[in-house]
């Protein structure tokens, strides 16, 4: 099989040990489970292929465009669906509305799923590929579990997927549709990540949970290799991102480190990591300058409504090194910023991913993000899977006889309003 030719092995983040893929897999073989791993390359010799020649003769318009980068074996990749690549859009109405001069929105939500999950999800069914398994196994709040379905149904794996009561119905939709077995646990997302714990250990399936699983941030890393690559390796000063586990923060920020190894940007941008005031353990530990504690999971944006983050220590540091800030909003923030996109940019997001637009409109009016700098905020999922909020912003209509009158009345108090 064809390995990644730069992969050397693992680094602690907890306790800083370097491992060889030989010496450990998932987690930290001295610290336990609290050592999550990262991945780590030998950039001195990727450094020579992965150049800007290299991107120039690149035709593959998907995440795998930067396999050279990712830790993964990879034979199986002509067979994925396209995950990745998705657009980077210039914003002029809603840069307009926010008074910002430079806007990029990069819309995840075009995924084959409809989620950054499916970056993650790429490589978790690669790894189970790899390891002979036939079956993966993961917990989520919605996104990883419909994406992981959506997946391992195109690759031919069989999927076992659990999610919290309350998982909207478009996603929870989605994993039966995609022919996953769905667990429903009557609980919210904490017993269900220690129940599937319990389950994945009994029955030996692949673990796709994406705080222990090292690989699956290479995943996600590779949405900063795009907005860098899409602005000619000329990032924005900010990228905005909302927060729930940690998994996607810590991509964001390991994708502009790792081009910043390779010489191809100048800096890092700063992240403006966003979680909601209903669930923001990340935030209350950041401004209090504590370790992080269980939060309420209170939020109706249900992919970062977690109570429990799973990987804490890779999210905090990637906020620090990138010179970042922590940022929390209201859910009738998120409402708002959810309504506002669709209205100016034609963009529909789901509550999580309008988030990181409520960060950002919030941190310019509190002089956070000053005016002239130039910011990039991660749509992490479509809209289209939680129509159920959506309609908590916009009034949906009564139906009205086809008369012209009835009509005209209708329009003139639209108009009104
Ligand atoms: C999962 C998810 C996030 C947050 O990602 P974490 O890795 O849990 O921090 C944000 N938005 C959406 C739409 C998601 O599905
Ligand atoms: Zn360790």
């Amino acid at each position: 099989m064809a390995k990644n030719k730069f992969f050397v092995g693992y680094r602690c983040t907890l306790c800083g040990h370097f491992f060889t893929p030989e010496e450990a897999s998932f987690t930290c073989p001295h610290c336990g489970e609290k050592g999550i791993l990262d991945v780590v390359y030998d950039y001195e010799k990727m450094k020579k292929e992965v150049n800007l020649k290299y991107f120039n003769n690149n035709r593959d318009y998907s995440m795998w465009r930067y396999a050279p980068m990712i830790s993964i074996e990879t034979d199986h990749i002509k067979d994925m669906l396209r995950i990745g690549w998705t657009p980077l859009i210039r914003s002029h109405n809603l840069a307009k509305q926010l008074g910002l001069r430079t806007l990029y929105i990069k819309d995840d939500g075009l995924n084959p799923s409809g989620s950054s999950k499916d970056r993650a999800s790429g490589i978790g069914v690669l790894k189970a590929l790899e390891a002979g398994a036939d079956t993966i196994a993961t917990s989520s709040t919605g996104n990883a579990a419909s994406s992981l379905a959506c997946q391992a149904a195109h690759i031919g794996l069989k999927a076992v997927i659990f999610v919290p009561k309350r998982a909207p119905i478009g996603k929870v939709t989605q994993i039966s549709l995609y022919g996953a077995t769905l667990v429903k646990v009557d609980g919210d997302y904490k017993d269900t990540f220690a129940f599937s714990k319990e389950a994945i250990k009994k029955y030996g399936w692949y673990n796709r949970n994406c705080a222990i699983n090292p690989h699956l941030v290479e995943g996600k890393k590779t949405v900063s290799l795009e907005i860098a690559e899409q602005l000619n390796f000329k990032p924005t000063d900010w990228v905005a991102v909302s927060v729930g586990d940690g998994c996607t923060v810590a991509g964001v920020y390991k994708g502009f480190f790792e081009l910043k190894e390779l010489g191809l940007i100048a800096k890092v941008p700063r992240i403006l990591a966003v979680q909601s005031e209903g669930c923001e353990p990340f935030v209350i530990a950041s401004h209090a300058h504590q370790p992080l504690k269980e939060a309420e999971e209170n939020t109706i944006a249900d992919s970062i409504s977690v109570g429990i983050p799973r990987n804490p220590v890779k999210a905090i540091n990637a906020v620090k090194n990138s010179d970042g800030v922590w940022i929390s909003i209201s859910d009738e923030e998120i409402l708002q910023a959810e309504a506002l996109l669709g209205r100016t940019e034609g963009i529909f997001a789901e509550p999580a991913a309008a988030a990181s637009l409520a960060g950002v409109i919030k941190a310019v009016k509190e002089g956070i993000i000053p005016k002239e700098e130039s910011v990039t905020f991660i749509v992490t999922g479509n809209g289209l899977k939680d129509p159920a909020n959506a309609q908590k912003v916009i009034i949906p209509p009564e139906p009205m006889k086809p008369n012209l009158e009835t009509l005209d009345k209708f329009l003139k108090e639209k108009k009104e309003k």
